[in-house]
Parts: C-alpha cells; sequence; structure tokens
C-alpha cells in the first residue's frame, strides 16, 4: 500500500506518494490559488490524483492521505483552525477531501509533520523523541514525544522560536521582546551580518557582497573561512544565541535529537554543528551526569520532510 503527503505552502500545494519504507515514488506541485475551501478541497484532491498518476499508482492502492498546514489543526477530526498565509478558519478538509477520496484523510501542522518525517527516519526503535528546529525567517519547532507530534492545548504549542532569550531584546513579530527566533533564525544572521558590515567597512564581507542586500546566510560562514575577524565575531556571536536557545529546549525536554533544518544547517560541520555541540554541552544541565545526551544533527529530508511527514500522520 501507499499514501500521499501534501505539503500545503504558503506558495505550492506539493504531494507525493510514499511507499511502506518511507520513499516518494513521485511527486507533483501546483502554486497555492485561494478562492474557497470548496476550490482548495479540489485542489488537493486533483493534486493528489496526479501524483497517484504520476507513480502510476492505482486508487485502490492509496490507503490514506495525509496534509500538513501552516497553523494550528484539530488532527482529531481533521479540521484546520485556521492558517497563517491563507484565509482559512475551520475548514472541515478531513471530510472534504474525502468526499473525493474515499480513504482516511489526516491532517497535522506542517512543522509538527516536518519533525515527524525527520523522526520516521530513525525507525521507532532507536529515538522515542525528537525537536526539529528550522532556522529560516523565524525558527521554527516541531516536537515528537513518546513517538507522537506534541502540540499542546489547542494545538499552539511548540513555538520554540519564541522563547524570550535576551530579556528586553528586540521586538518580534508575536509581539514581545528578545525571542528566540529574533537572534537565532537565518534572517536574524543576515541582520547580523549586515550591522557588522555597517561596522566594519574594512571586512572581508565586502568582497562577497558589494551591497549588504545581496547578504545571505552564507556570507558570514564564506567570510570567516577566508579569515576575516568581523564574520568571525558574528558567527561566534550566532552560535552562541542558538546555543541558548537549543540549551533551553534541552533542560526543558530532554529529547533523544535535535535536528537541524534549513539553509544555515547544511554549513560545514566544523564550523557550525561542532561548537555548537560543545556550546550546548557546557550549557546543559546535564553536561556532568549522564553518558548519552542529546545529539545534535542535520535534518535530513530537506523539502520533502513536510511530504513525507504527512504521510506518517
Ligand atoms: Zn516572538
Amino acid at each position: 500500500m501507499y499514501t500521499i503527503g501534501i505539503d500545503v505552502g504558503g506558495t505550492n500545494l506539493k504531494a507525493g506518494v510514499v511507499n511502506e519504507r518511507l520513499e516518494i515514488v513521485a511527486k507533483k506541485s501546483i502554486p497555492l490559488v485561494w478562492e474557497s475551501q470548496e476550490k482548495l478541497a479540489k485542489d488537493l484532491a486533483d493534486l493528489a490524483a496526479a501524483a497517484a498518476e504520476a507513480a502510476g499508482v492505482a486508487r485502490e492502492e492509496i490507503g490514506s492521505i495525509g496534509i500538513g498546514v501552516p497553523g494550528p489543526v484539530d488532527a482529531a477530526q481533521s479540521i484546520i483552525r485556521h492558517t497563517v498565509n491563507i484565509p482559512i478558519t475551520n475548514m472541515p478538509i478531513g471530510k472534504m477531501v474525502g468526499a473525493y477520496w474515499p480513504v482516511p484523510v489526516r491532517l497535522g501542522n506542517d512543522a509538527d509533520c516536518a519533525a515527524l518525517g525527520e523522526f520516521a527516519r530513525f525507525g521507532s526503535t532507536d529515538i522515542e523523541s525528537l525537536i526539529l528546529v528550522t532556522l529560516g525567517t523565524g525558527i521554527g519547532t516541531g516536537i515528537i514525544m513518546n513517538g507522537k507530534i506534541w502540540s499542546g492545548h489547542n494545538s499552539c504549542g511548540g513555538e520554540g522560536g519564541h522563547m524570550v532569550i535576551v530579556h528586553g531584546g528586540e521586538l518580534c513579530t508575536c509581539g514581545r521582546h528578545g525571542c528566540w527566533e529574533r537572534y537565532a533564525s537565518a534572517g536574524a544572521l543576515v541582520r547580523q551580518t549586515q550591522r557588522a558590515m555597517e561596522a566594519h567597512p574594512e571586512s572581508g564581507m565586502w568582497k562577497l557582497c558589494a551591497s549588504t542586500k545581496e547578504v545571505s546566510g552564507r556570507t558570514a560562514f564564506e567570510a570567516m573561512r577566508a579569515g576575516d575577524a568581523a564574520a568571525k565575531e558574528v558567527v561566534d556571536a550566532y552560535i552562541d544565541y542558538l546555543a541558548d536557545g537549543l540549551t533551553n529546549l534541552i533542560n526543558l525536554l530532554q529529547p533523544d535529537v535535535v535536528c537541524l533544518g534549513g539553509g544555515v544547517s547544511h554549513e560545514r560541520e566544523e564550523d557550525l554543528l561542532l561548537p555548537l555541540r560543545q556550546c550546548v554541552r557546557e550549557r546543559s544541565i546535564d553536561r556532568d551526569l549522564v553518558d548519552r545526551h542529546t545529539d545534535i544533527l542535520t535534518a535530513k529530508l530537506g523539502n520533502d520532510a513536510g511530504i513525507i511527514g504527512a504521510a506518517v500522520l
């Protein structure tokens, strides 16, 4: 049997046919064109059919459909409570897509689905808990505890990016000051790099970017590798912020594994993961107590984590 995993993004709808080994056999993607709940349900059903056709899999071989959406969900009843980028409230998506496909349609939050996808690749016998930390414009966190998504009361939990790590710090989109994502997201790294360039006209970062508008999450890392001192300061401070938030999560939940996702997570191990692990180890409450500490690893599934995680639902 196969499962179809669907990732409802801000701009695209992606569907993949996933086999029992959690491999994507075929995938299809279409732009998200919002008109109404009915149109979205039909688009999702059509997309699932197109993915099945591309995979050469008959409808009878599809056992279930899983859908990940950006926002809180009522997973038990497959209802989207509301979404971040699309004007949806209380959409019974399970029932609506189920009208086209007579199979169970399961629903999850997209960050939770991505965490579930990463968790699934370990196999349930190896680990019981995992937190996926995605470093993007903000910081997304998906929490798996005892093998299950943990999204808390009203499905609004798991917002690790909005832990305050700098009291009275930078204003966040959530309305508070000093949230972790204001300091340790990829977006924050870009802002920190731009500020360092303005403060250091002699910095080698200017050789990589003629203007601060060209700065990316890689700029400071690249300049640091070329020996630039200002860039090394940016990277050291960034890892410091990242380590503080990770240590908070590890002290609170002690997961078996923390996976880092997003473009920044692909930096060379010696430049990011090794110093990060050392910082976290020095700060964790368990540093002298146990032999086996939380593993900090790079997420493996990348853009496919949402599809695979939705399929695992
Ligand atoms: Zn915040």
